[in-house]
């Protein structure tokens, strides 16, 4: 090419080069984070400047601990945002991903996200790596419920969702602060990391372990790596791949350029 290159220029030239490492991959796998859901209206809330930070610091009130001793203190902060998780739709960048691995492009979704739109969007393999809000788990009898019929009045009330069987208290199945990861998650997931020949991480900042290394550990066995993420990643240095743009504008751009060439 004999044009100097523009950055819209070169801003395609990468998405042609990650549609390419898509095309070819034959285990690929993403790792989403709260950048692939802001566009659906769900702030991040460990981002400051939010709403959701301001007053309580999630770290104190989303946490363990304060559900256990004080759980009004939870279900007051949580409202707001359950209630824009309950209303949100999946949005291109979701749309797209799911459509990936429909057609055999993607094999798994490894999320950070607890808002279940992947799954509305269509993606099948979901991995969720903060848990969920699909479902909720009494604190007393265990006795585990969909969200669904639960979520609605709580919204509406704020008054604590309660355990048809025994009345204990219910606890979304999200992993709070100060709490583990689910096991069988975190297996799952590094097993896909580490068997993938493509790690696509769109919306993540990568700065929340473990999960923020699992792209090393794809890396470390050669697999390739393409980044998309609006802010800067500790592995941008080592991908195949940076696209610092919105993930809802770019993957869809991408299946484009997979799908139609
Ligand atoms: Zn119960």
């Amino acid at each position: 090419m004999n044009e100097p290159a523009s950055p819209a220029l070169a801003s395609s030239t990468a998405i042609e080069d990650a549609a390419v490492l898509i095309r070819k991959a034959e285990r690929a796998v993403v790792l989403t984070g709260a950048g692939i859901s802001t566009p659906s209206g769900i702030p991040d809330f460990r981002s400051e400047g939010t709403g959701l930070w301001s007053g309580d610091e999630p770290m104190e009130v989303a946490s363990l601990s304060t559900f256990r001793t004080a759980p009004e203190r939870f279900f007051n902060w949580f409202q707001p945002l359950a209630s824009q998780i309950f209303n949100a739709q999946p949005n291109a960048a979701h749309l797209a991903l799911a459509e990936f691995e429909r057609s055999g492009h993607l094999r798994t979704v490894i999320t950070q996200n607890i808002d279940v739109l992947h799954q509305k969007a269509g993606s099948k393999h979901v991995v969720e790596m903060h848990g969920t809000l699909r479902t909720l788990t009494c604190t007393n009898c265990f006795k585990q419920f969909e969200s669904s019929s639960f979520l609605g009045p709580y919204i509406e009330t704020g008054k604590i969702p309660r355990c048809l069987n025994c009345n204990g208290i219910l606890k979304p199945d999200v992993i709070l602060f100060g709490e583990q990861l689910p096991q069988s998650a975190w297996y799952e997931a590094q097993r896909a990391a580490r068997h993938c020949d493509l790690m696509i991480v769109a919306g993540s900042s990568l700065e929340v372990l473990p999960v923020a290394g699992l792209p090393m550990q794809a890396l470390d066995r050669g697999a390739h790596l393409i980044i998309i993420n609006n802010t800067p990643t500790y592995l941008n240095v080592r991908a195949d791949v940076i696209i610092m743009d919105d993930v809802a504008i770019t993957l869809p751009e991408i299946a484009k350029r997979v799908f139609h060439g």
